[in-house]
């Protein structure tokens, strides 16, 4: 049976049209599958497990990617499908069926976004901003992780869960909701989770690899940045906001690569004097890639939006130019404009 639609979500008729994209591939079409910019477990994880579903279906021209340099951080090194993935500049450049994950706009998409003009492309996400750039909507601002999408257009096509995919979509949704933690925690996701351990998957290994194990050396760089945390209690209104940032000299010095920061705000957000926490990791000469946190009293994406990125209301970021401080500044400078719920509770989730 089907479910019925959420509020904003895919209506019967997107689903049947993205079945129906699938089920009309010709003999031999090439699939072409792709993923936000620096991916994350759910832009992977939902990538490859739905990559590898198509591939159960009988798909062989089957490619996976993401735009920018063609790095799997550490902790995804052993998801299963990595095998799909090649780099961007070796995609295939005219598909027959284009599959985007996890990306609420082009701008994620780098260069790739030329793909979606020449195949029918079917968008599968989970942030309220997507900006419907396909021609196949099946964005659901309901839904805890793109996986989650994922794994309902899978059932739908009638692929059975195996554990190959159950385990990428495991890490998309654990990733997601912070290991069940956050309010978009709902019992349908303990109700997906609890499927896709029936297949068998180790949940303490996988959590192991993809949130508890670091190089020494980023443990030592942790250390250093989370030293220069700056608390700045008036800001958003007296709601607060704590702050560090972390230079390409910070990773170089620690033999780091620029993932290794990607968990330092779960510990930056911890800060209970502060409603608003931000990490600033420089990726250029005066350009830093943000991520912004809410406890519930600020909706970060309209900051995030105001200054050229996006995201979800707890949970979002864009690319900051100047130095650090400035771009704190900037960030700053929003908050103090911004819409203030002091009502919402609630825990970040990407
Ligand atoms: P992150 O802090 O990198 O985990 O990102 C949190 C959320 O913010 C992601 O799920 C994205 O939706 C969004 N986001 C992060 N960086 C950008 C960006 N440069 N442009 C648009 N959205 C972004
Ligand atoms: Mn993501
Ligand atoms: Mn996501």
């Amino acid at each position: 049976m089907a479910e019925p639609p959420a509020p904003g979500g895919p209506t019967e008729e997107d689903w049947a049209a993205a079945v129906a994209a699938v089920r009309s591939l010709p003999a031999g079409g090439r699939v072409l599958l792709i993923c936000h910019v620096n991916p994350d477990g759910d832009a992977l994880g939902s990538m490859l497990g739905f990559g590898l579903g198509l591939r159960r279906l009988g798909v062989r021209q089957l490619q996976a990617t993401f735009p920018g340099p063609p790095e799997v951080p550490e902790p995804f090194r052993a998801l299963p499908g990595l095998d799909l993935l090649v780099p961007a500049a070796q995609a295939i450049a005219d598909p027959d069926l284009v599959l985007c994950f996890d990306a609420a706009s082009e701008s994620r998409l780098g260069d790739l976004v030329d793909r979606l003009d020449r195949a029918p492309a079917i968008v599968l996400d989970h942030h309220a901003s997507n900006t419907r750039f396909g021609g196949i909507h099946l964005v659901d601002p309901a839904a805890a992780a793109t996986s989650v999408v994922a794994e309902r257009l899978l059932t739908r096509l009638g692929v059975p869960l195996d554990q190959e995919i159950a385990e990428c979509l495991y890490v998309a949704l654990a990733t997601d909701t912070g290991s069940f933690r956050f309010d978009m925690t709902t019992p349908a996701v303990h109700e997906m989770a609890a499927r896709l351990l029936a297949t068998g998957i180790r949940p303490g290994e996988i959590s192991r690899r993809i949130f508890d194990t670091r190089p020494f050396g980023a443990i030592r760089l942790y250390g250093e940045v989370l030293s220069r945390t700056t608390l700045d209690p008036a800001a958003a209104g007296g709601h607060g906001m704590v702050w560090t940032y972390a230079t390409q000299d910070d990773l170089a010095r620690h033999g780091q690569r620029p993932y290794v920061l990607e968990p330092l705000i779960d510990s930056v957000r911890c800060a209970a004097e502060a409603d608003v926490s931000c990490v600033v990791k420089q990726t250029g000469t005066r350009e830093w890639a943000v991520s912004m946190r809410s406890k519930g009293a600020v909706d970060v994406s309209r900051v995030a939006v105001a200054l050229g990125g996006g995201g979800h209301r707890l949970a979002a970021g864009f690319t900051g130019r100047g130095t650090a401080h400035e771009v704190a500044a900037a960030i700053r400078d929003e908050l103090d404009t911004a819409l203030i719920d002091p009502e919402v509770p609630g825990q970040a989730g990407v």
